[in-house]
């Protein structure tokens, strides 16, 4: 007889993982015992040479879907005194972390289960342990029902029969329920309130249908919902929403509906398709209704995740239905049912809603595919509060992230734990639930906070929670940390040349700087090149109005010539605009210099009359990739240097604007030079240093035309390349980078900047 002890790390708790492990070795004849520890799995086994070879066949084929391994350590051992196999209990549960898992979308056996099994005929709480809400609804732990949302709803005899039957799919799934014992939904409609399911989902289908809109409460919040099909209905929620141009996501009944508007690759139908079930940007190729998509080529696009959604396409006529995030402006996505019916009873005719409390809020994922890779751009359902491994502690550190599409992070052990989407901190609301979330993450993780790493802007609403929470503070610079999250993503730690690109951060000089090229490491940077600064006249205003920044280089380029310039952009400025803005810059008044990339998107944009004054944020630079042609490999010239001028560029396009070239090609031209500035000045800093690592972070490189050229001529020239996939490249990333930073500080003893 053999004996092993097995270790396994990875996402192997909460998704059951120990019931699987029973499973597999009782059927090859084991036996041994398994139990959950801080960092893992482990498992003792004993039999038969093949039936353990068997066993771990079994192990690699056929894990649980929602389970993750990353390693697996094998070891001899004494054989143990043991009849059959056994589920022991947890060992060190003193200041244990049991990893929790992200909320799973139903599986394909509940979906069956629900047309078969009498007591869950249609039940939309359906789930096993490889399914079902887990992260929204876990208040405490260990993950036992007594400490999630569903401690009201006392399971029935037949529940309780499968939640104990380990031989069971339903064995240990918190979350159990059917129509006998637990939650349901309702239909709030006109102060009526419909209880009937079966007429629900008549109700509702039926209000979708006729053009209407219904708010449904989701997994992680509520969500509003109308025909993507239906141009009246798709307005009337766009101008009740308040949301003018900004893109709606879209659930479609199954894949092949997906397949009927939009271009798949293999990749993106893995990432559309996965557990996750995340909001997959995708190429249309076939229009909804013209106010869903406002005129950009991709589409948001996910499947149901929800048996709830399920029981909708089965009825309703549409296979597509427009489903956005059930919230007032930047407000955060509502979860409580009084306050939705009281905020969203002017937007929607009806309120889907169900009696099971939402406590983690969790609005969804977006993502899209790049060079066959998955990138996340907003990380939260279905993949908080999976952690992010490192090679190093970052117990006891807390960062605070950024400011506008703000996700703090807390670290345990080794683990950088991230939070939800928790959005901008300059919303009051946000701002609440941020201060909440953390108080939560701290409480539920075990996190004993002793550092907390801010940005270095003082005026960031995250800085001053940091500031304010009464343990030693670090500031680490924006562009910095940006970097950072990318290293720690792939686990790098040696020097690199980051390639920092976005909107905003404040510089260690004082400017606004976003444009930028350091050699780094976690101890810190020094910023080798940057673009050429220029000034940003109105300041945050030249954030938001694309035109102050496409005033701006012409007026760098040209002088007060400018105005004489006869192109479409010149000739729409306003006279009185345009000499107060000169001003301004000539007086420096309210115009701080900027090295930011983002804003020369914003400046192209404007001056190629593309978008010149955004109603979201990053609308200039979305609008002006969207157009950007294919094919093209034309460029436009550009000054080298330590300072990178995009002035020759500037005065390129204006050229091209003048003999007519079409804005697509335009586009496509400035994106190629864009390309080639980033793809020169790193072979240059490369071939001075020696460094061959090549680090991109920051919310430009969301610009897929941009990321895809760059990641694909980088590595044709030798230079090792590495982008943001499990975390965003945008400002939702940074606290990462802040966290290990903050670690390398710590674990060292050192001092930064
Ligand atoms: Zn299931
Ligand atoms: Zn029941
Ligand atoms: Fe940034």
């Amino acid at each position: 007889m053999t004996s092993k002890k097995i270790h396994i790390k990875g996402l192997v708790q909460g998704v059951g993982f120990r019931p699987f492990i029973y499973r597999i070795a009782v059927k090859n004849y084991l036996s041994g015992t398994v139990d959950n520890r801080n960092d893992g799995v482990f498992i003792q086994i004993q039999g038969s040479k093949n039936d353990i070879k068997n066993f771990f066949s079994d192990l690699e084929k056929e894990a649980p879907p929602a389970s993750s391994i990353d390693s697996v350590e094998v070891f001899e051992a004494e054989p143990l005194e043991i009849i059959g196999f056994e589920i022991v209990k947890s060992k060190n549960t003193s200041n244990e972390i049991t990893d929790v898992s992200p909320d799973i979308a139903v599986c394909n056996d509940c979906l069956a289960d629900m047309k078969t099994q009498a007591n869950r005929i249609n039940y939309p709480f359906i789930n096993c342990t490889n399914c079902g809400p887990r992260f929204t609804i876990i208040k405490d732990l260990p993950y036992d029902r007594e400490k999630t949302c569903m401690q009201p709803f006392i399971m029935c005899k037949d529940c309780n029969n499968e939640y104990s039957n380990i031989l069971d799919r339903r064995f240990h799934a918190q979350p159990v329920a059917c129509s006998v014992c637990g939650p349901k939904y309702s239909l709030i409609k006109e102060n009526c309130e419909i209880e009937d399911f079966h007429e629900i989902l008549c109700e509702t289908t039926e209000i979708i249908d006729t053009g209407g809109i219904v708010a449904i409460k989701g997994m992680g919040g509520f969500f509003i919902a109308c025909d993507a099909k239906n141009k009246e209905a798709v307005n009337r929620l766009r101008s009740s929403k308040e949301r003018e141009n900004k893109p709606f996501a879209v659930m479609f009944k199954n894949y092949e509906s997906v397949a009927e508007y939009c271009n798949i690759s293999e990749e993106e139908a893995k990432f559309l398709q996965s557990w996750r079930r995340p909001i997959v940007l995708l190429e249309t190729k076939k229009s909804l209704a013209s106010g869903v998509s406002m005129g950009f080529k991709t589409l948001g696009t996910m499947l149901p995740y929800m048996p709830v959604h399920y029981l909708l396409f089965e009825k309703v006529k549409t296979n597509c239905i427009v489903l956005t995030s059930g919230n007032i402006s930047d407000e955060p996505i509502l979860i409580d049912n009084s306050e939705a019916i009281s905020k969203l009873k002017n937007i929607a005719d009806a309120i889907l809603l169900y009696n099971r409390e939402i406590y983690n809020r969790n609005d969804d994922s977006v993502g899209f595919v790049i060079n066959k890779k998955p990138r996340l751009i907003r990380r939260s359902r279905g993949f908080v509060p999976n952690p992010i491994n490192l090679p190093f502690s970052v117990d006891g550190i807390i960062a605070s992230g950024a400011e506008l599409v703000n996700c703090f992070c807390v670290g345990k052990g080794n683990q950088a734990i991230i939070s939800q989407h928790i959005g901008d901190l300059k919303n009051a609301a946000t701002l609440e639930f941020y201060s909440e979330a953390i108080n939560r993450f701290n409480k539920l993780f075990r996190v004993k906070p002793e550092l907390f790493v801010c940005d270095l802007h003082p005026d960031y609403l995250s800085t001053r929670f940091a500031q304010n929470f009464g343990i030693e503070i670090l500031q680490v610079q924006h562009h910095h940390a940006h970097i950072a999250s990318c290293m720690a993503e792939h686990k790098i730690s040696d020097k690199v040349i980051g390639l920092a690109m976005d909107g905003t951060g404040l510089g260690i000089d004082g400017n606004i700087w976003g444009g930028e090229f350091l050699l780094t490491d976690f101890s810190g940077f020094e910023r080798e090149r940057h673009f050429e600064y220029i000034a940003m006249p109105g300041g945050d205003k030249a954030a938001k109005q694309a035109w102050r920044m496409g005033l701006s280089y012409l007026y760098k380029a040209y002088g007060k010539e400018f105005l004489n310039l006869d192109i479409p952009f010149v000739r729409n400025l306003n006279e009185k605009d345009c000499s107060l803005l000169i001003q301004a810059i000539d007086k420096k008044i309210n115009s701080p210099l900027t090295s930011s990339a983002g804003r020369l998107f914003d400046a192209v944009a404007a001056i190629t009359n593309v978008c010149t004054n955004g109603t979201f944020h990053a609308e200039a630079p979305m609008r002006l990739e969207s157009l950007a042609k294919e094919n093209i490999t034309e460029n436009y010239p550009y000054g080298k240097g330590k300072e990178i001028s995009f002035i020759p560029t500037i005065k390129a396009i204006v050229n091209d604007i003048k003999s007519n070239v079409e804005t697509s090609v335009i586009s496509a031209k400035f994106h190629n030079t864009f390309v080639k500035v980033i793809l020169e000045t790193i072979i240059e800093i490369s071939a001075k240093t020696g460094i061959k690592k090549a680090v991109l972070s920051g919310g430009s490189f969301q610009n897929r035309y941009l990321l895809q050229k760059l990641e694909n001529m980088l590595e044709t020239s030798g230079i090792q390349v590495f982008s943001n996939e499990k975390i965003p490249a945008n400002d939702a990333g940074i606290a990462l980078g802040q966290l290990v930073i903050g670690a390398f500080f710590k674990n060292n003893n050192c001092k930064l900047h």
